[in-house]
């Protein structure tokens, strides 16, 4: 069936992480804009760095394309994009405005950085799920991985714990694993033990990307360790684990750009 193109909304697609996953892309810019450049970012390398939130989408606009979708079947409705959601100041206007025409779940997928904010956080309270990202323990590797430049590591560590405090929906702590933090899976597994989220799951960049994969042995020793560390109370799966199926967007274009392009 054709579609007619969609400019907020991509996907759906197939998550490990959420089963069936409806895209919207709060700030829809035409470069990736966000507040980290990490190493293994599938969009390439960071061109806008904004300095604070600003409206990028109008939420009625936004709203206006949600109803012209056809009929779909997802389990959530994500928040990510090409870039950081956080930075829209609209965030939450765009999640209560979803959950007034859609039914399903709301996700927000973010990289913590503005977590310190309490209007950020006040924003993300009002999604069922927060992923997270957590890729190191200390300033030296998050400014290795993450490239966030005139960001503190332990601002980042202090904005997400506040909002762990606050928040009473499913917390994830993404942890992608490359090469420069492999070394220091035990004393990232003992942070997120602290701050305490329903799961940790465990990545490493299967799509295309600046940065090569770790092999499924490196994964399956990162992921007994955080086993061992986080104990009982702490989910952690891992993407070697996880079942993958192959997505079918309505928009394979504008997908593989918020995405990156699936290795299947
Ligand atoms: S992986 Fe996410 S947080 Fe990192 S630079 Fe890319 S969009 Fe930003």
């Amino acid at each position: 069936m054709a579609h007619p193109e969609y400019k907020y909304i991509y996907g759906p697609v197939s998550s490990w992480r959420l089963g069936r996953s409806l895209g919207i892309d709060p700030l829809s810019c035409r470069h990736k804009t966000c507040t980290f450049d990490c190493v293994y970012c599938q969009a390439g390398k960071t061109e806008s760095f904004p300095g604070d939130r600003g409206i990028f989408v109008p939420t009625a606009t936004l709203i206006e394309e949600l109803r012209s979708l056809p009929e779909v079947s997802l389990d959530y409705i994500t928040f990510a994009g090409n870039g950081e959601p956080t930075l829209a100041d609209n965030l939450g206007e765009m999640i209560r405005e979803v959950r007034r025409v859609r039914k399903e779940k709301i996700a927000v997928i973010t990289n913590g950085s503005l977590l310190g904010r309490e209007d950020v956080r006040e924003d993300l309270a009002m999604a069922d799920l927060v992923e997270v990202k957590l890729d190191a323990h200390s300033s030296e590797t998050f400014q290795k991985v993450n490239r966030a430049p005139g960001i503190s590591w332990d601002e980042n560590v202090a904005g997400v714990k506040a909002f762990r405090k606050m928040y009473k929906g499913h917390l994830a702590l993404q942890v992608m694993f490359v090469a420069s933090n492999k070394a220091h899976a035990a004393a990232i597994a003992a942070l997120a033990r602290d701050i305490g989220p329903e799961e940790v799951e465990i990545n490493t960049p299967l799509r295309a990307s600046a940065a090569k994969p770790l092999p499924p042995g490196d994964i399956a020793e990162i992921t007994a360790i955080f086993r061992k560390i986080c104990g009982f109370g702490i989910k952690v799966r891992s993407v070697y684990e996880a079942k993958r199926e192959k997505s079918l967007p309505f928009d394979q274009e504008s997908t593989d750009q918020r995405r990156g392009k699936e290795d299947f």
